[in-house]
């Protein structure tokens, strides 16, 4: 049997990563953030002056291979920490833009996928299409909303905490534009499961929000993790 699968998917600050890090954590699962994925796409490209909307040189990049890797909380591009360098306003627009086109969606689709089905004991993944398009059949799912201005003060004190301070009206501004592009886009759009449990984070603590998480993930995968704490 394959390994259970949670997907947490909501729009940018609406608390997914620490959600998804401290679930992770809790059921002795990987944590797969499928942003930071998007987000390297973007760098290479950059890095190797490729426009962001140009699907043949993004193809190329892509079957050159990122050589991407996860090491706890760090993400790696050929054997470099990028972990902060994929976290600036330019490469967040740029992330957005490159997961807009087709190409990009399809060669990350297997790549979300195996990165998942091999997790040792399971995964939790967040992203926007993860219980959706990537995992459709996951056992558990979550859509984290918040309202705008909630999102925008996380992620502002998010980024000031890793010292790329950016004035909260332009984290907002930025936002705005990216949640219009990730859910009006014709391909996977930003958008709730049917099967999905809605969680509104505005106001809420996020340790009580993990609590919540974890008490229906259990409830759900109590027949296919029996015996872990
Ligand atoms: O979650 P994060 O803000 O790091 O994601 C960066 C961008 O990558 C998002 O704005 C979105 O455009 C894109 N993305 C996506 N599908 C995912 C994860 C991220 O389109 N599963």
């Amino acid at each position: 049997m394959t390994a259970p699968i949670v997907a947490i998917d909501g729009p940018a600050g609406a608390g997914k990563s620490t959600v998804a890090r401290q679930l992770a954590r809790k059921l002795g699962f990987s944590m797969i953030d499928t942003g930071a994925i998007y987000r390297s796409v973007a760098l290479v490209a950059r890095r190797a002056d490729v426009a962001w909307d140009d699907d043949e040189g993004l193809r190329k990049l892509l079957d050159t291979g990122l050589g991407l890797s996860f090491q706890e909380d760090r993400v790696l591009l050929k054997g470099h920490d990028v972990t902060e360098a994929i976290r600036t306003p330019e490469i967040s627009r740029g992330a957005s833009v490159v997961s807009a086109r087709p190409v990009v969606r399809e060669k990350l689709l297997g790549l979300q996928r195996e990165l998942g089905l091999h997790a040792p004991r399971g995964a939790v993944l967040e992203g926007r299409d993860i219980g959706t398009v990537v995992f459709p059949d996951a056992q558990v799912k979550f859509f984290l909303t918040a309202s705008d201005e909630a999102r925008a003060r996380r992620r502002h004190d998010e980024l000031a905490e890793k010292g790329l301070p950016v004035p909260l009206e332009e984290v907002l501004t930025d936002q705005r534009r990216r949640d219009k592009d990730d859910t009006e886009r014709a391909i996977a759009p930003l958008k709730p499961a049917p099967d999905a449990i809605l969680v509104d984070t505005t106001g809420l603590d996020l340790e009580a929000v993990v609590d919540r998480c974890y008490r229906e993930a259990q409830t759900r995968l109590r027949h296919l993790i029996s015996g872990q704490s």
